[in-house]
């Protein structure tokens, strides 16, 4: 299985969420192997792209989930909130939400355990900025992330949780990580995931994201170790992001995966 994820930011509005949600589902209709395609718009259009992918076999994502069921929790989106308007994944501890909205590592333990918690399934963003790539203690760093995150959470089966390895210094660049690097952190991700969970991790699907677009989807998918990707800017051109579903289908049917 690979999986291949649109993050669309705060982008679109209502009309052209829908319409690009029709699109990506245009674009699986009657292929036999396909990728588990999700799409993940702002809060304010789920509802209406979850009715425009009624029919399909795309899946809707949130950008974020909250901490707690209800209450007094001013700007918040609740897991079960997400369950009701039709999510099935929801990012959570996004760089973008790390950096630039100061979402700690305790904060994303906990969105991480409600969302567990839920039918939603959790994908758990982690990867480091440029200093730690530079200074060389980029894995040490991911496996920090990855403790705080992990250390206190019951995980019985590896489709419970999705990990997306997004280097900060990748996502939306223009700069993409190689693929000798994307493999060499996935398989750094694994081992840790397996010594903090005590589990066997080979089934655990892990996402690469920054900068994924046409040109390197392929070489990115066809590695066994890379689970899919997680697309930003590129999830929101519609040919763009065809191709890309196109190279997830390639290497699939070449799989037999
Ligand atoms: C992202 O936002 O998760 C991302 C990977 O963005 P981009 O593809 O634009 O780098």
């Amino acid at each position: 299985m690979k999986y291949v994820f649109g993050n669309w930011k705060m982008n679109l509005g209502i009309r052209e969420s829908v319409a690009l949600a029709r699109g990506v589902a245009r674009s699986l209709r009657g292929k036999e192997s396909v990728p588990e395609v999700a799409v993940f718009p702002a809060f304010t259009a789920l509802s209406e792209v979850h009715k425009a992918l009624s029919r399909s076999r795309v899946q809707l994502g949130a950008q974020n989930i909250g901490v707690e069921k209800s209450g007094a929790y001013t700007g918040e989106v609740s897991s079960s909130m997400l369950e009701d308007v039709g999510c099935s994944y929801a990012l959570i501890g996004h760089s973008e939400r790390r950096w630039k909205f100061a979402e700690s590592d305790e904060l994303i333990a906990d969105r991480l355990k409600a969302c567990l918690a839920s039918k939603v399934t959790p994908v758990l963003c982690v990867g480091e900025s440029v200093a730690e790539r530079e200074d060389g203690s980029h894995e040490e760093f991911v496996t920090g992330q990855m403790k705080s995150a992990l250390s206190d959470i019951d995980v019985s089966n590896a489709s419970d949780l999705i990990v997306a390895y997004e280097p900060v210094w990748a996502i939306g660049t223009g700069e993409t990580a190689t693929v000798a690097q994307v493999v060499e952190m996935h398989t750094h991700i694994r081992s840790t995931l397996q010594s903090i969970l005590e589990m066997n991790a080979e089934e655990f699907s892990i996402l690469y994201g920054g900068s994924v677009n046409p040109e390197n989807a392929y070489e990115l998918l066809r590695e066994r170790e890379i689970g899919g990707v997680l697309v930003g800017g590129a999830s929101l051109k519609i040919h763009a992001f065809q191709d890309i579903l196109e190279a997830a289908t390639e290497v699939i049917t070449a799989q037999g995966a």
